[in-house]
This record gives C-alpha cells, structure tokens and sequence, in this order.
C-alpha cells in the first residue's frame, strides 16, 4: 500500500481533454509482422550507428545488422528474419521531413531467432556486464528522447534516487499504461535491475492519477517483494508532469538547474517502458526489437495498443487498423502536444515510436496578431516569458532569445494550447534554437579553421628559429674551427722556429766548442740569445694556460670545440716544452766551464 508523501506543484501547466480511453480499454494486439522492415540507422540521439551487414545478407530476429559508433550512440538488431535488399535513403520519421539511411530487410517464411546470452542470475552478475547489456541490445529512451540507456545508467556512484517515469501525460497516448497492467512483474523486477545498476537507494515511480490500474497492477508486485525501497507516487493529471525536469519537481521539491541534468542532483530518471526493455534484455536476452505503440485518434476506425516490430512502415499499420493507406488523414508520431506531422506514411516504427495519432481533421485556425494577454506565460511549466520569445525569434534577435532562456522550453506546447491567437509558439522556438544551433556550429567550425591556421604559423615560425639557431651554431662552430686552426697554424710555425734555435743552439755550442780549439775563418751563424730562448719559453708558456682556459670553458659552453682547443694545447705544451728545453740547453752551454 502507497504511505502519506508530499506531492509538490509546479508552475504553469494545462488541462487539455484526455482521449485515453479511446485507446487503454483493450490488451496489447500482439504483432504482425510486415513482408519488409526499413530500420533507420539514427533512431537515438546520438551517432549513428555503423552498417555491419552487406546487400543479399541473410539475417535472423534479433542479430545486430549496425554497432553503436561511440559512447553516445547504440546498435540496431533486425526485427525479423530476412534479407537484406537495400541499404539506402529512406523517409524517416523526423520533424524536418529528410529522409536516412537505413537498412531494408525482406522477410523470409520462417523465423529464426538470435538473442543475446540470458542473465537469468543478474544479481550476481558484475555491474559492468549489466550496463554492457544494455548497450548490446541497443536499448535508447523509449518516453520519446531516444536516449542511449547505458550512458544514462553509467553514473553510478552519484545517484541516491532513481525516479521512474509513468505519468504518460500526453493525450491519447496510453502505450505505458497498457504495459504496467499487462508487464507490471517484468516491470518491477526491470526496476530493482536499474537500482542495482544505478545503485539507487531509494525508487519513486511517478504516475498520474488518471490511471489507476496500473497504480494497482504494480502495487500489488511491489508488495510481495521483501524490497521495501520502491514507492509509487501519484501525481494531479496536469500537463505536462511528465516532463523530466517537471517531474522532479513535482516528486522532490527540486529544481534542476538550467543547462544542468538531474544527475547533478543525485537523481536518474528512466522511462517505464525503458526499464520492461533492460529487463527483457537481461533475462531473456532480447534485443530492442519491438515496442508498444498507441494508434489512436479520431480517425482511427480500431484504436488500441500493439506490439510492432521497429522497422514495420507506418502504412502498414495503418491498414492493419483499417485505415487506407491513401486517404486523406493527417498522422502524428507521439502526442498532439508534442508529436509532430509524419509527412511519408512509409516512414518506419521506430525506437521512440510511442504513438500515431490519426485525429479528427480540423478547419484550419486563422493565426491572428498577439494580443499580449499574458495567457502563455501563465502556461508555461518553465517560468519562460513564450510571449517575448516569440518576439525574438519572429525578428530573429537570437542574443536577445538566448537571454530570455530560449533552450530552456522542453517545447511541451502548453503556451500554443493557451494562445487564443493560435500563434505556432512553439514552430518559432523550434526555428530559433535550429538556427542559434546552425550559426554555433558554423562559429565553431570557423573557430577550429583559425585555430588551424594560427597553430600552422606558429609550427612554421618555431622551424624557422630552430633553423636560424641551428644556422648561427653552425657558423659560430666554423669560426671557432677556423680561429683554433690559425692559432695551431701559428704555434705550428713557433715550434718549428724553436727547432731552428735549438738546433742553432747545438750548432753554436759545438762552434763555439770547435773555435776555441782550432779558430775558424768563417764567423758562427747568428743564434738566439739564451735571454731570448727564456722569452720564447715564457711566451709560449703563456699560451698554453690560455689555451687551458679555452679549453675549460669550451668543456661547458661549446663543446663542439673540445677536439680541437685539446690538439691546439698538446702542440702548445710541447712547444713550450721544446723551447724550455732549448733554453735550458742553452743555459747550460753557456754556464759549462771554459
Ligand atoms: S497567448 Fe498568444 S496572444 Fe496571448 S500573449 Fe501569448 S502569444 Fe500573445
Ligand atoms: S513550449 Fe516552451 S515556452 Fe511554451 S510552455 Fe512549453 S516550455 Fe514554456
């Protein structure tokens, strides 16, 4: 049983007619499949996933044909056994009307299934194979963001509260409904295995009060598990207490902060019918192969819930709920307020594929001039001004919508509903926030370029000076050759002088000798005085210890110049060694006795 908790409010918000038993009286019709699937390659938000099968390949239910291209992306899985005949552009449901790339695939009579490996016993798996299988069956918010799951749940560690989110409050629409009366057991235990992955503490199911069957159907599962940490919340039927931000609120008291998300606040959000597809895809193995959507509307001659495989074309469900393919109706993909005009009815069911809507064809409403009642304004659940952002975007004054919180509208709608002009609020702010987007991208493209262009010079300028550098060594090296050379050559021209003198030295002693003892005609060549041999000596002396310090120096400032400073002192401390001999000698000579 439900205990006493605190429901808060929220701003704004409306009441629009309901629809829902247009459509949640009947069980879920199981699904029929369609002789050919088209599976979009981009039915997340996200990458797109890569293309892993080839034209003529045969392929089973459940093989993945394309693998998620990054973190923020998930893979596709075919929905019937068949083969592929094309992987080409094809028109997708998509508010812009483009078509993508998807992969096409015939089906074949029979069926042959290929899931993923059960974890029957997933409390004792790690928690990283958990996650991994959500990733592996290419599991994306199913509420209609189309969100990779694996990366929501992959913030454990900061989360104490996992909200689940069954207020379903657009009209019409009643797909989760349906699947909490009929899957509330697989439900529940889809709960506890988010828990266990998030590490979740605490676990609050918000659910709108318009559904009480469903309230009933999970209560009474939530009761016979000895867990006690999971309550429902019921909250007042408004819209749109469904959206993520709102629904905080409403269950918490806590504002996200703009341009935050709910982790910041220890919070994850999942939508009830992602959480029946992780449980699928851990017990049983099954990959995101098929969905419940709501067909429905005014127009529609056989509303009710069914399972579709994603691929089936939209045309295709529609003659299985007997609507002609070619008349003249108006499909929506979600809900009146937020679901938008599927333009090509071969467009395929796909992973955010809650409902398609055939309403009941309108007269056209003249759009008048705004009269500036403020009506907008009190209907936002955001606490916009809609009024002044319509202004901003109509004169396209993107600064000025930005400042008035453009990309915080969750584009619920409400303020359209509300605008007795009939003004199409929220295709102005729509066309504001692509374009802002557009020009963001194209600043930051032009930003990368200069960015480019200015780490290309400063490369080129730092080449330039490593060569200069290198230039200036080279020549400052030469010079210093070129100076040790001449001074070499210099000393190379002492030493040989010195070997003179010695040699004359001899030559002078031995005359000097021979003269005393039998006196020559011829007059001794003249010599260099021992005085000066002692000159000679000291000069050279001199510079062997310059020739020292240069070598010392060029040790630690220019070592390229070692070699050659250590050959130039050798011949110097030789020479100076020569010429202290030949002083020496010469000192001798003249010091003998006579
Ligand atoms: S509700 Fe419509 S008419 Fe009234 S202020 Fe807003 S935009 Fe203008
Ligand atoms: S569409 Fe945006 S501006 Fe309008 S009510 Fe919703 S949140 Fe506010």
């Amino acid at each position: 049983m439900t205990t006493a908790y605190k429901i808060w409010d929220i701003p704004g918000g409306i009441h629009p007619e309901q629809y829902k038993t247009l459509s949640n009286a009947s069980e879920i019709q199981p699904a029929v499949l369609p002789p050919e699937i088209i599976l979009p390659l981009n039915q997340h938000i996200g990458a797109p996933a890569e293309v892993l099968v080839n034209v003529g390949d045969q392929v089973k239910t459940g093989q993945l044909i394309a693998r998620n291209k990054g973190q923020i992306s998930v893979g596709v899985h075919s929905s019937i056994t068949g083969t592929v005949t094309a992987i080409e552009s094809r028109p997708i449901p998509h508010p812009s009307g483009m078509p993508a790339l998807c992969v096409v695939i015939e089906r074949l009579a029979e069926e042959e299934i290929l899931f993923l490996p059960p974890l029957n016993d997933w409390k004792s798996e790690p928690l990283e194979i958990l996650l991994q299988r959500a990733l592996d069956a290419g599991l994306a918010g199913m509420g209609g963001a189309g969100f990779p799951t694996h990366a929501k749940l992959n913030s454990r560690g900061n989360i104490h509260t996992l909200i689940v989110n069954a207020v379903e409050c657009e009209p019409y629409i009643t797909s989760d409904d349906r699947l909490m009366r009929e899957k509330a057991s697989e439900i529940v235990e889809g709960i506890e295995i988010t828990r266990l992955i998030t590490g979740a503490q605490k676990v609050l199911i918000g659910i709108e009060d318009n559904k009480p069957e469903a309230i009933t159907a999970l209560q009474t599962i939530i009761d016979r598990i000895p867990d006690k940490g999971i309550e429902i919340r019921v909250v007042p039927t408004k819209y749109p207490s469904g959206g993520e931000k709102q629904l905080i609120q409403l269950l918490t008291g806590q504002e996200v902060p703009s341009g935050s998300i709910p982790a910041t606040l220890g919070i994850v959000m999942q939508n009830v019918g992602t959480i029946y597809a992780l449980q699928q895809a851990i017990v049983l193995g099954k990959p995101l192969i098929e969905r419940v959507v709501t067909v429905t509307g005014e127009n529609c001659p056989n509303p009710g819930n069914r399972w579709i495989r994603l691929g089936t074309p939209m045309s295709f469900i529609l003659e299985q709920v007997g609507v002609k393919a070619d008349g003249p109706h108006q499909l929506i993909m979600g809900g009146p307020m937020m679901g938008f005009t599927v333009m090509d009815h071969q467009a395929p069911v796909i992973k955010t594929t809650n409902c398609l809507l055939l309403p009941e064809p309108k007269p056209e409403q003249p759009i008048l001039p705004c009269i500036r009642c403020g009506m907008c304004e009190q209907a936002c659940p955001v606490n916009l001004l809609p009024q002044q952002l319509y202004w901003n975007a109509k004169s396209h004054d993107w600064e000025k919508a930005e400042l008035n919180s453009l990309f915080d509208c969750i584009e619920c709608g409400a303020c359209a509903w509300s605008c007795p002009s009939n003004i199409p609020l929220v295709q102005y702010y729509r066309f504001a926030k692509a374009e802002i987007k557009k020009e963001r991208a194209e600043t930051e493209k032009s930003d990368r370029a200069r960015l480019r262009f200015e780490q290309r010079q400063e490369r080129l300028a730092q080449e330039e000076a490593e060569k200069e550098a290198k230039r200036r060594a080279r020549a400052e090296a030469a010079a210093k050759a070129q100076q040790a050379k001449q001074e070499s050559d210099g000393d190379n021209a002492v030493n040989s002088d010195m070997k003179s003198e010695i040699l004359a030295s001899v030559a002078r002693a031995k005359a000097k000798k021979q003269s005393q003892a039998e006196p020559s005609a011829v007059p001794p060549k003249p010599v260099l005085s021992t005085e000066q041999l002692k000159g000679k000596w000291e000069t050279l002396q001199s510079k062997v210890e310059t020739a020292r310090t240069k070598l010392d120096a060029a040790k630690t400032e220019n070592p390229e110049m070692v070699n050659a400073l250590s050959t130039a002192l050798g011949k110097l401390e030789e020479k100076a060694h020569q010429a202290k001999l030949a002083y020496q000698q010469a000192a001798e000579e003249e010091n003998k006795p006579q």
